[in-house]
Order: C-alpha cells, then sequence, then structure tokens
C-alpha cells in the first residue's frame, strides 16, 4: 500500500500543531504506520532538503528544521502521496487554500508547518533516511 512521509516543522511542534495534524490524517482515513519526534543535525536536514541545496533559500531552511524538534511521520493509504498534499495545501501559505493545513495555521513559506513527500519515489527515499529501522 502506498506510504507517504510527512513531518511536523518545529513552528508546528512549538505551535501545538501536532494533534491536529494527525486528527486530519486520521479523519481522512490514512493510517498512521511510524511516529517520532526528533531534532535533527544540520547535515540530516541539508540530505532531506538535497534538492534544494542550489536555492537562496536552503541555509535558512535548514536553520529553520533544525531549530528545534521535529515530528516525522509515515502515513500509509490508497493515494496518500498526493492527497496528503492536499491536505497540506500549497507551498506558500499565501497561496494555501482555507480548509488546508498551511491555509488554516500559517501565514509565511519559511514557517509553513508541514512537510509532504511530493512523489512516490521521494516518499521513498524519505521513510527509508527518516526511518533506517523501519517500521513495523
Ligand atoms: P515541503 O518539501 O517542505 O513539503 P513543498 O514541497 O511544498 O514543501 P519545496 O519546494 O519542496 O515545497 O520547498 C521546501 C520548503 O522550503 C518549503 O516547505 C519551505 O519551508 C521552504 N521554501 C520554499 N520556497 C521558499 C522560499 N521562497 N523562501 C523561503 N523558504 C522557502
Ligand atoms: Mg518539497
Amino acid at each position: 500500500m502506498e506510504q507517504t512521509f510527512i513531518m511536523i516543522k518545529p513552528d508546528g511542534v512549538q505551535r501545538g500543531l501536532v494533534g491536529e495534524i494527525i486528527k486530519r490524517f486520521e479523519n481522512k482515513g490514512f493510517y498512521l504506520k511510524g511516529l517520532k519526534m526528533v531534532t535533527v543535525e544540520r547535515s540530516f536536514a541539508e540530505k532531506h532538503y538535497e534538492d534544494l541545496a542550489a536555492k537562496p533559500f536552503f541555509p535558512g531552511l535548514v536553520d529553520y528544521i533544525i531549530s528545534g524538534p521535529v515530528v516525522a511521520m509515515v502515513w500509509e493509504g490508497k493515494g496518500v502521496v498526493l492527497t496528503g498534499r492536499k491536505i497540506i495545501g500549497a507551498t506558500n501559505p499565501a497561496e494555501s487554500a482555507p480548509g488546508t493545513i498551511r491555509g488554516d495555521y500559517a501565514i509565511v513559506v519559511g514557517r509553513n508547518i508541514i512537510h509532504g513527500s511530493d512523489a512516490v519515489e521521494s516518499a521513498r527515499k524519505e521513510i527509508a533516511l527518516w526511518f533506517p529501522e523501519g517500521i513495523s
């Protein structure tokens, strides 16, 4: 069954949005398959976002991700990668539709609360990176 990697970023954790975010994925009918809270090293955050290494915002993005604990999760269900992205909303919260997580809880792209894999293949890579021990 299809799986995706979802990460609640440090601002989402600090603002107490963990329960709200989990609730939205559970209400939709997806299954939580793995979850851990972790504060990652700079090199690990750089690896996670390696495709964006050339972007001008990359150093700031890495600083943001390592600024506090994140909640790393694996969710499973039919179409969960694409539907998960819809639940999350557009990258820039100024453009995220109301009713999406970013649309409801975020204002700026540099503090957009949550990450979701953008394709089945990147989900596979990200799950392997974040859960090298595997999930049950
Ligand atoms: P994510 O990968 O975090 O789920 P995304 O797939 O919607 O987000 P990406 O293009 O992969 O968007 O960008 C990764 C992250 O980099 C964004 O979620 C955001 O935190 C940050 N980011 C993207 N564009 C900008 C920007 N112009 N300025 C600052 N930060 C940005
Ligand atoms: Mg992305």
